[in-house]
């Protein structure tokens, strides 16, 4: 009995693993099928300075629009596309689209993007169109070649350095090789921002921080998220608030659902967070108009 029931236990291991490498194939397929073909974009979520309610920077965050099964988040495909190698290609096509759509974004309260959104600017010297934050992933990082993909996307599309920020998290910040690291800081001594995202979730060691050429922190939404009920991660919100203010980086909280959130984070001092209780990841157009009708919001 013990055999047969091994027997049908591993028939339906491999059902299920049979099951799975279908997927991936079918999967693979009809995303490579969509980079090619155009059926991804980006979708971009506010970041809100707390203090202005002014909208500083936007997050662009991969979708597929599928054929049959509609809008897809990466939740349910990114690691097929890690898996299929295709992180390379999906992240350099992400990285021209997000500095393309943000080089045509207008300062806030006058102007577009043009030589008018200059003479707007030229009043008041502070102002300055939103900054985009691009994700980028290990396998991408790993490639050669890497910092000529991002120098090659601002040149297209005449996105000034300054407005770009990239996404690693700390987990892949820390397996990158010296000689990358040194690449890395070259990308910040031009004007490119890094940011460690999702912060306060790997295993490096505090001190890791101060190694790497990193100017800005995310901090990983769980923490903002049970920082209302548990006072640990509301230890760890305040101190990553406090180090990043010690060390000069800008703190950004992420996922931040409920007014009663932004009033905690403006308590413990943190300036700048994203989140659905200002608005979800939006289609270009939409993000656009979030813009046009000054981008302002209090919560
Ligand atoms: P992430 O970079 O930490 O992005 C934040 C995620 O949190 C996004 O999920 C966003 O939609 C979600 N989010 C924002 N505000 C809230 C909130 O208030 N509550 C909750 N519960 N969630 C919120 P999304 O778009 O599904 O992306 C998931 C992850 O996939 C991202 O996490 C990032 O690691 C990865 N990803 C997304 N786009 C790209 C991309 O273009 N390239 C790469 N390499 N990774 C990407
Ligand atoms: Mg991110
Ligand atoms: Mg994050
Ligand atoms: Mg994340």
């Amino acid at each position: 009995a013990a055999k047969a029931e091994g027997k049908r236990r591993a028939v339906v291991y491999s059902d299920v693993h049979r099951e799975r490498a279908l997927r991936s194939v079918r999967v693979e397929r009809e995303l490579r099928h969509a980079l090619a073909h155009g059926g991804l974009e980006v979708h971009l979520q506010p970041v809100l300075d707390l203090r202005t309610g002014a909208t500083t920077a936007a997050e662009a965050l991969v979708r597929w629009y599928h054929p049959e099964r509609g809008l897809l988040a990466p939740g349910e495909w990114l690691d097929v596309a890690e898996q299929a190698g295709l992180m390379p290609e999906l992240g350099a096509w992400v990285l021209r689209r997000s500095c393309a759509l943000a080089a045509a974004w207008p300062v806030p309260g006058g102007g577009t993007a043009g030589s008018g959104a200059d003479a707007a600017a030229a009043d008041r010297p502070d102002a300055q169109a939103p900054a985009v934050h691009v994700n980028v992933s290990a396998r991408q990082l790993d490639r050669p070649g890497f910092v000529d993909v991002v120098r090659d996307a601002l040149a297209e599309t005449g996105l000034p350095p300054h407005r770009l920020v990239l996404e690693f998290t700390e987990t892949h910040l820390d397996e990158v090789s010296d000689a990358l690291l040194d690449e890395l800081a070259t990308l910040r001594d031009a004007g490119i921002a890094l940011a460690a995202d999702d912060y306060g979730t790997g295993y490096s060691p505090l001190t890791r921080i101060i190694e790497l050429p990193i100017s800005m922190i995310k901090i990983d939404r769980r923490f903002v998220a049970d920082m209302l009920d548990d006072v640990r991660s509301r230890a760890i919100v305040t101190t990553l608030v406090r180090l990043g203010e010690s060390l000069g980086l800008e703190v950004v909280a992420e996922g931040v659902e409920t007014p009663a959130h932004v009033a905690e984070l403006r308590t413990v001092g943190c300036r700048s967070a994203q989140g659905y209780v200002w608005s979800r990841p939006l289609p270009p157009e939409d993000f656009a108009a979030w813009l046009a009708a000054g981008g302002r919001r209090s919560a």
